[in-house]
């Protein structure tokens, strides 16, 4: 087990996490210079794009000079990569393949998974921090009981659990472990729940009725509900408010890193001796033309580079993801900064010049009570369209009612984005078959 921190420590690595700032930018500096030479060397991608932008690690004498002169990667660098070179890492990995002691994989929610290599004890430099530093921080300690609830990634986060101390229980990302988690959770009493979403929640309601089991018991132990990966519509959050849910948000970072929630809820921290984040003016097209965006909570794209990933580090990582970044101090006393994840910019549709994200129409989707799993899909042939296309599930609604209720999910998205959209009604079960399972692409082109 690594070295704990005295038990009523809010921080897991105190020194780390509340680091002043210049320091950090000095840390990060760095790291980055050990980390570029490292990515250079080993990872052919990174070598590719470098060698075509005529610079070499040595070059990069500054902050400055990495923005100025330092090409940006993106996931289609990357597949084209993959599909050129028949190398299934997309030309990332620096290791023999053969060293790797996981293989992971994304969701694949938009289609396209890629692989995750890990190895165990030697895939970072420095000391154990992301996960350790969150969940610590919202309470886990030794002996706790944390429930798992996973699907494709579940390797790693076993031996996490172990780590901080706690005794993990599995359990799989489907409606059908709903039951089998609240008995286990009234008679074991775990303090953490990772992950757990707004599709989950929602079908908790009805699980938990028919077998007689109070929800609020059975979540009285938490300190922690951890979600990702879609934001909370109001019904979930409203249900996990009756629950006493301690909800905290958790999303991944440009594939470099991730983010989470801590207990001020005001964004999510990601630690930034671990990763280097930028944000660039989402319009533009490489980095010669990207403006920095510095301003706190401002919508930007975000650039993301590894700084102790020693497997497969991205540098100057394009993600197309939409965020706002705070990098001034946190109330729960860390100096890392804070992210929000407002969408991704290839799923932005401008219907009549008017821009609607996914997220614009959640809850006007959700308010509808037949809706109140939130299950929809933004139909997008292209970016500019003229008419706002929504794919839209429901439940409990003989055929007779069904005109009504489009005119209910009409006027609600109308009021939310300000444009009159098309919608077409489909039973929430044929939504779900274009998993993976419970989470679905909320954009696509038909
Ligand atoms: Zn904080």
């Amino acid at each position: 087990m690594t070295n704990l921190p005295a038990l009523d420590s809010p921080y897991w690595d105190a020194e780390y996490e509340t680091m002043a700032r210049d320091r950090l930018r000095d840390l990060q500096f760095e790291l980055l210079t050990e980390t570029i030479a490292f990515a250079y060397e080993h990872s052919a991608l990174t070598r590719e794009a470098w060698d075509e932008a005529r610079i070499v690690p040595t070059d990069i004498r500054d902050w400055h000079d990495f923005t100025d002169k330092v090409p940006f990667l993106d996931k289609d660098a990357q597949r084209r990569f993959r599909d050129e070179r028949n190398d299934p890492y997309g030309g990332v990995l620096c290791r023999d393949p053969a060293e790797l002691t996981a293989i992971n994989s994304t969701s694949g929610t938009t289609g396209d998974p890629t692989l995750v290599p890990e190895l165990w004890g030697g895939g970072f430099v420095g000391r154990p921090a992301i996960m350790y530093r969150d969940f610590w921080g919202m309470g886990v300690r030794p002996g706790d009981h944390f429930a798992l609830f996973l699907f494709t990634f579940r390797g790693p986060t076993y031996g996490f659990v172990q780590q901080l101390g706690a005794i993990p229980m599995l359990f799989d990302y489907d409606v059908s472990e709903i039951e089998r988690l609240l008995r286990r959770s009234i008679e074991y009493r775990p303090t953490a729940l990772y992950n757990f979403g707004g599709t989950m929640i929602n079908a908790t309601a009805e699980i938990a009725a028919a077998a007689g089991i109070d929800p609020r018991d059975a979540f009285s132990s938490y300190r922690s509900v951890v979600f990702a990966g879609e934001p909370l519509g109001a019904r979930a959050r409203a249900l996990a408010d009756e629950w006493g849910m301690p909800l905290f948000e958790h999303s991944n970072v440009g594939d470099v890193t991730a983010c989470f929630e801590c207990t001020a809820h005001d964004g999510m921290h990601f630690w930034e001796d671990m990763a280097y984040v930028e944000g660039i003016d989402p319009m533009a097209l490489d980095h010669h033309d990207a403006q920095p965006i510095t301003g706190n909570r401002v919508r930007c794209e975000l650039v993301a580079t590894a700084l102790t990933n020693r497997v497969a580090p991205l540098v100057r990582f394009r993600s197309d993801d939409l965020v706002e970044i705070d990098r001034t101090p946190c109330t729960c006393g860390r100096t890392h900064a804070r992210i929000w994840t407002i969408g991704r910019k290839g799923d932005e549709v401008v219907v009549d010049g008017v821009s609607v994200l996914p997220v614009d129409v959640w809850d006007a989707v959700e308010s509808v009570d037949a809706c109140r799993l939130g299950l929809f899909q933004v139909v997008r042939p292209q970016r500019a369209v003229d008419t706002l296309h929504v794919r839209v599930g429901y439940q409990d609604t003989p055929e007779s009612r069904l005109g009504a209720l489009r005119d209910d999910v009409t006027n609600a998205i109308a009021q939310a984005t300000g444009v009159e959209p098309n919608i077409e009604l489909v039973p929430n079960a044929a939504l779900l078959r274009l998993g993976p399972p419970h989470k679905i692409p909320r954009v696509t082109k038909r």
